[in-house]
């Protein structure tokens, strides 16, 4: 009789389809789980980088560029102790402004002086001993400290004369603008945490012999800085060109293809294995092309193969010659009646750079896509070192790094394009491998190079492989 009691409850259909329901779902979600670890991919986006955009302001640096260009001249050799007129009157308002923005931080700035001395008759332009002063502003980085990313604008301003320290040098364009911009960006990321720390800088000494810079790019390689990339932004407010162009669409990123001092072993492998285009900085400008469409509307970068403009020069240069990556930020059209002239009428033509010469907006624009390199390069884990490539008569590329150490590393991605190509054309997310062969994709015609993702989608700056992976590997 028990078990015609018991025989009905195991004949109950419903059992053994529950039974089976609950094991299909546990080897369902299994399933789930472990394809979903397989398909992680990097976020497309940044949201925070459209906010960013957003908060820099056009009228705040309108107003500093005023600020500036009503300092009379900001000549390196003018007055150091009056407190509106003169170098030392801009640079002790820089500084202010600088720590009042730090004030609305929680003191998260670090804000300084750096000083280097040129001695009398070292150089045509500096004919007394003058202590070049450079205003320095850190955010420092929580995970890497000592890799900094850097946007530098200038102080100083000259006329037609280079040494004439006395008359009106308003510069407001070159370089108040580019100064403006670098209080701006400090102003909007400010409000940010990073993992690399951001050096806001104003130069001075520039027009007298690119001093500020010097002083500033040895002292960082004394100190053993770690320095990611230096966006010098040097004249980013004229829209109307001597050549009749008026353009508020487009910029320039001057780099140079390599570093300036080459081994004997770096000119063997651009030789034989490539790489005349590819030295850090070129990444570095690349970098900022590739944010800017990314993330900007109605702007372009205009990559410039070449390290300034023509026989000329700029603050990122000094920081080059000590072997770090640097790149100069500048509008595409430049009008020269406005640069470095002595205010006058002559002919008809206006000549001096005077406030009118300043398209605001614009120069707002052009800062916002330095506060979003800055931000994405502050960002983004660790670059990959090591990397190595081979892959000669087979069929398939093969590259290989050393892995990252950082929290907020999501993986690495493997760039290509090909060998005639500015930009990086083709890419694959590789997830956490080191070790990667890229099936059927011939080395004699791309170049390669990788990045390392952050868990927030943002990527450090590409590196381009400097060895081969050994025969017996
Ligand atoms: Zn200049």
């Amino acid at each position: 009789m028990n078990i015609s009691v018991d025989t009905p409850k195991l004949k109950n259909p419903c059992f053994p389809l529950v039974f089976n329901l609950v094991w299909i779902m546990i080897f369902l979600t299994g399933f789930f789980i472990e394809s979903k670890a397989q398909e992680i991919t990097p976020p497309d986006s940044d949201r925070r980088m459209y906010d960013i955009l957003e908060e820099i302001s056009a009228d705040r640096i309108e107003k500093d560029i005023r600020k500036l260009a009503n300092f009379g001249t900001r000549h390196t050799l003018s007055d150091t102790t009056s407190n509106t007129r003169g170098i030392g009157a801009a640079r002790r308002w820089i500084k202010k402004e600088f720590e009042s923005i730090s004030k609305d931080c929680n003191n998260c700035l670090e804000v300084k002086y750096h000083r280097g001395l040129v001695k009398a008759g070292e150089s045509r332009r500096i004919p007394e001993d003058t202590w070049i002063v450079n205003v320095m502003a850190i955010k420092k980085g929580t995970q890497f400290p000592n890799n900094y990313v850097i946007m530098s604008g200038d102080i100083d301003s000259r006329i037609t004369d280079p040494l004439n320290a006395k008359d009106d040098s308003p510069g407001a364009n070159d370089n108040a603008s580019g100064m403006a911009g670098v209080i701006e960006a400090a102003r909007v990321l400010s409000k940010y945490e990073f993992s690399c720390s951001i050096l806001f800088v104003g130069l001075s000494g520039e027009e007298q012999g690119l001093y500020g810079g010097k002083f500033l790019a040895k002292d960082a390689k004394a100190n053993g800085w770690e320095i990611l990339g230096v966006l010098n932004n040097d004249m980013i407010g004229n829209i109307s060109g001597i050549d009749g162009v008026v353009d508020n669409t487009s910029f320039r990123v001057f780099s140079e293809p390599t570093p300036p001092k080459p081994t004997e072993q770096d000119q063997i492998w651009n030789r034989f294995y490539g790489g005349e285009v590819d030295g850090p900085s070129r990444q570095l400008a690349r970098y900022v092309d590739k944010m800017t469409s990314k993330y900007t509307t109605n702007l372009s970068a205009t990559m410039i193969y070449r390290l300034d403009r023509f026989g000329r020069g700029g603050h990122h240069r000094p920081f080059n010659d000590e072997g770090f990556p640097g790149v100069r930020i500048m509008e595409t059209h430049e009008n020269y009646y406005r640069q470095h002239e002595d205010i006058r009428t002559e002919n008809g033509i206006k000549y001096g750079d005077v406030i009118d010469g300043v398209n605001f907006d614009y120069a707002a624009k052009l800062t916002g896509v330095n506060a979003i390199c800055l931000a994405g390069i502050a960002w983004a884990p660790k670059a990959p070192e090591l990397v190595m490539i081979g892959g000669a008569v087979k069929p398939s590329t093969r590259l290989r790094w050393d892995p990252v150490v950082d929290s907020h590393l999501l993986g690495y991605k493997v760039y290509w394009r090909d060998t005639t190509s500015p930009q990086w054309q083709y890419s694959k997310f590789v997830g956490k491998q080191t070790d990667v062969t890229l099936k059927n994709i011939v080395i004699d015609n791309y170049l390669f190079g990788v990045v390392s993702v952050g868990t927030d989608g943002n990527e450090s700056i590409v590196v381009y492989p400097k060895t081969l992976i050994p025969r017996r590997n």
